[in-house]
């Protein structure tokens, strides 16, 4: 479908079968959204938490120079994902960029916006579950300011998730991160509990609700659970003891089958994470077009194209799903099979 995109990871488990379903997934979800891209992801086996600040730098720019022949502007532009971020994608694409003899800033998505990164990637992803929920909120005719949210998981995504669920006058009644959260039926106070985890790293001690479990925090009485922390966190375990009325999956794969198969007996709906988080590659993706033109656009501009980007995919998986019969999650793969075999077959093999 195009150059192909995905994060590069550095984790200790990353292996060859880890990154092709990784890549496969974001051939999908590329597809879905209808960006110009293939999927891909890589990585490197180490923990960099071992790492001092300069090893890491080294092993970032040995990876890049390693990869120079198969990547390119044109051919595959990586992005940050599990522990790298801003930091790595500036040493990625100096390494290129030295290497080109021109600053080549379109080799890499997710870097600091004075490198030509854009100031919407940051919250890009949490802001996208928010524009799919409304999406689907209003299809359902639910409105959003009626719903009561629980959202797991306080970091990128979760974060700016709940901050603007609030912002629009939802109520938010539960919230947690690894260490434990706080709910409140009455609804959190989300900026100050966002300046409490500035302050002291963690939600535990946060004083406006009551203290729930990581995990407890699931089965909290609410409408729409969003799952933002990490996968399989919804299993046949505790599927039987959700208290909502709809699932948005924020995470990557926070829900196994067998619990959807649970969910969907009793009438929970999931949003798929290929499209409810979706919004961090179609911004990826306004970078990557930002910087091949040299021209940026304002943060409005790019929240109204993130807006129109996920509606309209959005759209295509109601009436997929309306059309088979089938779940949101079966409907949004449809539509990306099918497009991807379409450009297949109208490609054609050569030689
Ligand atoms: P993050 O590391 O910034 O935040 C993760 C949050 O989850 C933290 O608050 C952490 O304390 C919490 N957490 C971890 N384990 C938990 C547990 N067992 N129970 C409850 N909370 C737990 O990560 P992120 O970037 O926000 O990513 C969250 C999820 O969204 C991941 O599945 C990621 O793959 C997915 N995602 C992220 C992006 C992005 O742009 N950041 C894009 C697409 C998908």
């Amino acid at each position: 479908m195009g150059p192909t995109k995905g994060g590069m990871r550095y984790t200790p488990g990353v292996s060859m079968g880890e990154c092709a379903a990784l890549a496969m997934w974001m051939t999908w979800k590329c597809a879905l959204l209808e960006l110009p891209y293939g999927g891909a992801k890589g990585g490197v086996r180490c923990d960099p938490k071992q790492l001092s600040v300069g090893e890491i730098e080294r092993v970032t720019r040995r990876y890049a120079t390693e990869l120079l022949p198969i990547i390119g502007p044109d051919r595959d532009i990586p992005a940050p994902d599990m522990a790298t971020g801003e930091r790595e994608m500036a040493w990625f694409m100096d390494t290129y960029s030295q290497q080109m003899g021109h600053a080549v800033p379109e080799i890499v998505t997710g870097k600091p916006p004075v490198l030509g990164g854009t100031a919407a990637r940051r919250p890009a992803t949490g802001l996208g579950v928010v524009y799919v929920t409304e999406g689907v909120l209003e299809r359902l005719g639910w409105p959003v300011r009626e719903q009561r949210f629980v959202v797991q998981g306080f970091g990128n995504v979760g974060r700016v998730a709940a901050r603007e669920l609030h912002d629009l006058g939802a109520r938010v009644v539960a919230v947690a991160d690894a260490g434990g959260g706080a709910a409140n039926a009455d609804g959190l106070d989300v900026p100050a509990l966002a300046a409490w985890v500035d302050a002291h790293g963690a939600i535990e001690g946060f004083d406006g609700g009551e203290p729930v479990g990581r995990s407890a925090v699931l089965e909290v009485d609410c409408d729409v659970l969003i799952p933002a922390a990490i996968e399989q966190q919804i299993t046949e375990e505790n599927a039987e003891r959700l208290r909502c009325r709809l699932v948005v999956e924020a995470a990557n794969g926070p829900t196994t089958p067998g619990a959807e198969a649970l969910l969907s007996a009793r009438g929970i709906r999931v949003v798929p994470d290929v499209l409810a988080n979706a919004g961090g590659v179609c911004v990826s993706y306004f970078e990557w077009v930002q910087d091949i033109q040299r021209y940026s656009w304002d943060y409005i501009e790019l929240q109204e194209r993130l807006r129109r980007q996920l509606r309209a995919a959005l759209g295509k998986v109601w009436s997929a799903a309306e059309e088979l019969d089938v779940s949101w999650r079966t409907a949004a793969l449809s539509v990306a099979v099918t497009r991807v075999a379409q450009a297949a077959r109208l490609r054609g093999v050569y030689p």
